[in-house]
């Protein structure tokens, strides 16, 4: 008898991979598709990680396992910056490296959640915060942000769904998928609930911290009495280009670092050795090819903009942050093209792949299902050509 548990039974495969496996597929088929599904830089890793990385191989001396928590330099310097730029004063005992942000998210909640307790889960969210908290046998409680409010949760709504179940929120800021950036003052206001409630923990994800456009950049453990409260999440993967070396970390209080070393001592035993060295060159280096990434974000930001709002029937917010459009294309739902009638944003979706040959994600993964969510990680000529074709597309849907 093929009989999965019940915890895996509990969650869906991760919407952000199946659809850029479906457009792989669609490509493998010579089919010409525009794959705006999944959040990952078109750039290279700059040359100088890549190097770090090729000597680490060439000194024949980084082939055993590393530490469980991460190289000790890499933890150093990763506590170093987070004490320069982010005004944290983190230490090495505060950092735990792993197999991307997603497994440090994975290793927070395995080591903190019980069944039963309850987790904010700020919504739209990413796709993997809902099924890493069902995975733990624990409930999301989703605290919804309307495009009107450039979907963000508001430290009132955060205030009502805390209950005594409640264990931690969590949430990215830049977001994922929605691209907004919380201000200081509405950090501070929903810093103030939390504290307010004992033990009350925050999970930070600041992935895409050097992706924001709005020239403030907060970390929320630097808030007064918000370090015992929060685990900061943090990676290489968005800044560096560096989605497949699988470099994730978090900062937190030490008990914190310490069931999640546990955590991953069990599962992976440590992070792959020369993508460590690649990481360590990437953060004590400077942050030149970061900022030339970042400006080429900033431009396409508006160019997605302008041909978005030129869409009749798509209604889009204007994003600070991250690579992420996630426009509202409800007024599409119950048309047809003749052929076939859109009843939601799975099937908005599968219309634009396989008519328009462009691939977006479906906001039903995100908690929205008004919404799809658009990765502008892709060059100029893409987005433009992908903006036409969806433009084309959507007038036959009548
Ligand atoms: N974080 C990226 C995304 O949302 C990568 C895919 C994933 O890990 O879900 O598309």
């Amino acid at each position: 008898m093929k009989n999965l548990s019940d915890r895996i039974n509990a969650i869906e495969e991760s919407a952000t991979l199946a659809m850029a496996a479906k457009a792989r597929e669609f490509k493998s088929r010579g089919i010409d598709v525009i794959n705006l599904s999944l959040g990952e830089p078109d750039f290279k890793t700059p040359q100088f990680i890549c190097d770090a990385a090729k000597q680490a191989i060439d000194t024949g001396t980084f082939f055993s396992y590393p530490p469980v928590a991460g190289y000790q330099d890499l933890r150093e310097a990763l506590a170093l910056k987070y004490q320069n730029e982010n005004n944290v004063p983190y230490k090495a005992e505060n950092i735990v490296v792993s197999n991307g942000a997603k497994q440090s998210i994975a290793n927070v909640m395995l080591a903190l959640l019980n069944p039963g307790d309850e987790v904010i889960v700020f919504s739209p969210y990413w796709v993997s915060y809902d099924a890493l908290v069902r995975l733990c046998e624990a409930t999301p409680v989703l605290v919804k942000g309307t495009i009107e409010n450039d979907f963000k949760a508001t430290a009132e709504q955060v205030e009502k769904a805390i209950t005594s179940k409640t264990k931690a929120l969590i949430f990215s800021s830049p977001c994922n998928p929605t691209g907004s950036v919380f201000s200081r003052k509405e950090l501070e206001a929903i810093a103030a609930v939390v504290l307010k409630h004992e033990g009350l923990l925050v999970i930070a994800d600041e992935i895409y911290e050097h992706i924001n456009f709005t020239g403030e950049r907060v970390s929320l453990a630097s808030l007064p009495g918000m370090f015992e409260r929060t685990i900061t999440v943090n990676g290489f993967a968005k800044g560096f280009a560096m989605t497949g070396w699988r470099v994730g970390y978090i900062a937190a209080p030490k008990w914190i670092a310490d069931g999640s070393n546990k955590v991953q001592g069990q599962i992976t035993s440590a992070n792959c050795s020369i993508s460590q060295r690649g990481a360590l060159a990437a953060i004590v280096g400077d942050l030149a090819s970061t900022n030339t990434m970042v400006e080429a974000y900033h431009k396409r930001r508006d160019i997605v903009y302008n041909l978005l709002k030129d869409i009749n029937g798509v209604k889009a917010n204007y994003p600070q942050g991250a690579f992420y459009f996630f426009p509202d294309v409800s007024s599409f739902y119950g048309k047809s093209d003749g052929a076939r009638t859109i009843k939601n944003g799975d099937d908005f979706c599968l219309f634009m792949l396989e008519v328009a040959n462009v691939s977006l994600v479906p906001g039903s993964a995100f908690g929205d299902d008004n919404c799809v969510r658009i990765s502008y990680a892709a060059s100029e000529k893409e987005l433009i050509e992908a903006m036409r074709r969806m433009k084309e597309t959507l007038a036959k849907l009548k």
